[in-house]
């Protein structure tokens, strides 16, 4: 059985659709039921396939694929076990990314995804991920309300966060949240651990400092680069930094990458201490980008 149903639009929303079936995977001897949200233009684009066509939705069962059809109506017209080998041409199924780098744990909910690489990390992502991949498919920077929880699609190219929104964060943050991501210069978001360490812990602080994730627009905007640390200017420094900041800058070497520098705070309170604090580091030429 299928259900195709509006969740919900107002006004500068995104609609979503959800659609939900249950299947027999006779591979697997198993029924699954799936979930999925889809925005309105993949919604119509469904609606729009003449009568008789079919849209096909691909899941990874590890050792072959799942292929359900569903007809314009929603109804699932076929269910087919495809071994890899046989994988349509140009289909390609949603990867977890496993992180090489132990990812920051948060209390918010991040999805980080790479649409042209079909990769997603979900460590901080406490529902089904494969649900709300559809939201990002198209690549557009929207928020969404699911059932009765508003999420936000930050997109820029390829990469996609989708973020859970907290009730502790004001409406501006979402403004500011999509410049982020679109100061991001790396090619795939969902396996690079500076920025996703840098944009959680944007996420942990911005109830309390909003405007902390254009501070972090900074360090972002250095990803990828080496720079130069001259601790004997924080010693002469009127500013006071503290003995953590310290801490952590002289536990890098004189030359760093901007990346090492952030992978190397402990914890979400040193983070937040560098994205603060970044910006007059950098004007009090305690930190230089050396290339
Ligand atoms: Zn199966």
């Amino acid at each position: 059985m299928t259900f195709i149903m509006l969740i919900k639009s107002v006004g500068l929303m995104g609609e979503t659709f959800q659609l939900s079936f249950a299947v027999f995977c006779p591979a697997c001897n198993e029924s699954y039921n799936y979930k999925v949200f889809i925005d309105k233009e993949k919604y119509r684009l469904l609606q729009e396939k003449e009568v008789g066509g079919v849209v096909s939705f691909f899941f990874d069962h590890r050792s072959h694929l799942l292929e359900v059809s569903l007809n314009g109506k929603g109804d699932v017209v076929e269910v087919k076990a495809v071994p890899w080998m046989q994988a349509p041409e140009g289909v390609t199924v949603w990867r977890r990314e496993t992180p090489y780098f132990p990812v920051l744990s948060s209390s918010f909910d991040a999805l980080f995804i790479n649409r042209r690489r079909r990769v997603y990390c979900d460590v901080n992502w406490r529902d089904d991920a494969l649900s709300f991949i559809p939201l990002a498919e198209g690549g557009r920077t929207a928020k969404y309300i699911v059932d009765g929880r508003e999420y936000w699609v930050l997109a820029h190219g390829d990469n996609v966060v989708v973020v859970k929104r907290s009730e502790l964060w004001r409406d501006e943050v979402f403004n500011r949240l999509a410049v982020l991501v679109r100061e991001f210069r790396g090619s795939n978001v969902s396996a690079d651990p500076a920025f996703q360490r840098i944009f959680l812990s944007v996420l942990e602080a911005s109830a309390d400092d909003p405007y902390i994730a254009l501070d972090a627009t900074r360090l972002v905007g250095d990803l990828g680069k080496t720079v130069s640390i001259n601790l004997d200017l924080v010693m002469l420094s009127p500013v006071p930094f503290g003995g953590e900041l310290v801490e952590l800058l002289s536990s890098v070497d004189y030359e760093a990458a901007v990346d090492f520098l952030v992978l190397s705070a402990s914890g979400i309170r040193e983070m937040v201490k560098l994205l603060k604090t970044y910006r007059l580091l950098k004007n009090l030429n305690i930190i230089k980008v050396v290339e």
